[in-house]
């Protein structure tokens, strides 16, 4: 039996992990974290994302995960309403955008493969580094009880995101995506009838305000690389202050209120970057690992998501014969960047398109702002705008479990 090693219990780490052990291959899933709870983790999940998890046979993983689905959206600009939206569950085939607790998630997911005899998880451990010999990865050391161990594989699959080691091995050189934004990221209370995701555009600023799982009000204030330190210095009121300032009244009046209230405030740096080669023989990047993506269109989970179910695809049948060779393993993995590199590049692309126009401080973005709010009142022109991004709900082709 073929043997793997897969580094992180990411979305994307968790449910490969679980699909192949499930499939009969031995696998180990190695998580530096003890608690998944402790570090950031993007929360919406599209229609792609919940398909794909259905797919892996994780729905029921999904199902026992706290969750509010989005009823409606709105768009507010320079504090003034342009449109309001009802996210008709029909249109997301049956599926609309869910806000969970990606935490609750993976320790569904985990608790689901630790019944298979197939699978060990190795938690609260830090993978050190890779193995090579003549080229070919033969495992990794991790770091267990202040004492180095080798946990030898015939595949390595590095789901450890934006920080990888395992992209840090293979040092392929990476193309940079960035749109030059960070996230200030914290919470609220919730007012009582908040529907979904209202999002506020307003000379050089974006503020996304969603209901999240546990009925708190997530505030993403999105704001141009590097103008957050200023505001950092005055305090968590003063940019409460700075953020009340381009909302509409409602809003404004309730962060006012609630300001001592807000929870966690922190900075994300936001990255969007591809690697250039997933793979050598021995070793594949999925997830973030492979493409960091930008929090735009709340993407990441759902494209680590429908990397699983691709690579399942192309490693199940081979890995499950013992005779299968490294060659054989290698351009399968080939196989796989390709097939999603089609829909990565596409939907990076059109995530850093918004960030342009609503962050521009140039001449023309006020212009072009209050052009395009005028335009995106009229529904026909929302309907033609929402078919142009149908790739942040649904993906940009099917992707299909195979396996
Ligand atoms: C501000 C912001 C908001 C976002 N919001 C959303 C959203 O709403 N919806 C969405 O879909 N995406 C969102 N994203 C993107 C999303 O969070 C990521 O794209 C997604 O988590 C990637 O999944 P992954 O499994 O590839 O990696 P990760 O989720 O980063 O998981 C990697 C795992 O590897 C572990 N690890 C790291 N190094 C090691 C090591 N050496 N040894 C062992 N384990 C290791 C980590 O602890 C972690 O558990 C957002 C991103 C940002 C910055």
């Amino acid at each position: 039996m073929k043997n793997v090693v897969v580094v992180g219990a990411g979305p994307a780490g968790a449910s490969i992990a679980y699909l192949l052990a499930n499939r009969g291959i031995a696998v180990t899933l190695v998580e530096r974290r003890r608690d998944f709870a402790r570090e950031f983790r993007g929360e919406i999940l599209m229609p792609s994302g919940i398909e794909a998890l259905q797919q892996l046979g994780l729905g029921d993983a999904l199902a026992q995960t706290d969750s509010h689905a989005a009823s409606d959206f709105a768009l507010y600009m320079n504090s003034e309403l342009i449109f309001t939206e009802k996210l008709d569950p029909e249109v997301f085939h049956g599926h609309p955008p869910l806000a969970i607790s990606q935490p609750a998630l993976l320790e569904a997911i985990v608790a689901k493969a630790e019944k298979l005899t197939t699978f060990t998880f190795v938690r609260g451990v830090s993978v050190k580094e890779l193995v090579e010999d003549n080229g070919t990865i033969t495992g990794v050391t991790i770091r267990e009880d202040n004492r180095d161990r080798f946990l030898p594989a015939d595949l390595v699959i590095g789901a450890d995101g934006r920080n990888s080691v395992v992209r840090k091995h293979l040092d392929h050189g990476v193309t940079e995506k960035s749109p030059p934004m960070d996230i200030v990221w914290c919470k609220l209370p919730c007012p009582d009838d908040w529907p979904g995701l209202k999002a506020y555009v307003g000379r050089g600023h974006l503020l996304v305000a969603y209901h999240t799982w546990d009925h708190s009000l997530q505030l993403g204030w999105v704001i141009l690389k590097g103008t957050f330190g200023e505001l950092r210095n005055k305090g968590i009121e003063a940019w409460i202050e700075e953020m009340a300032r381009h909302v509409s009244p409602d809003l404004a009046s309730h962060l006012r209120t609630h300001s001592d209230a807000a929870e966690k405030p922190f900075l994300l740096d936001t990255v969007s970057d591809c690697v250039n080669g997933w793979s050598q023989p021995g070793v594949l990047l999925i997830g973030d690992a492979a493409h960091t993506m930008s929090p735009v269109g709340g993407q990441g989970v759902n494209i680590a998501l429908r990397d699983a179910v691709v690579t399942a695809n192309y490693l199940v049948p081979i890995l499950n014969n013992s005779s299968t060779t490294v060659t054989e393993i290698t351009s399968a993995l080939h196989d796989i960047e390709k097939e999603r590199r089609v829909e990565v590049d596409y939907i990076q692309n059109l995530q850093a398109k918004p960030p342009k126009i609503v962050l521009s401080r140039a001449w023309w973005g006020e212009p072009i702002r209050r052009l395009a709010g005028f335009a995106l009142g009229t529904q026909q022109i929302r309907r033609k705008a929402a078919q142009g991004a149908s790739a942040f709900p649904f993906g940009v082709r099917d992707v299909k479990l195979e396996v």
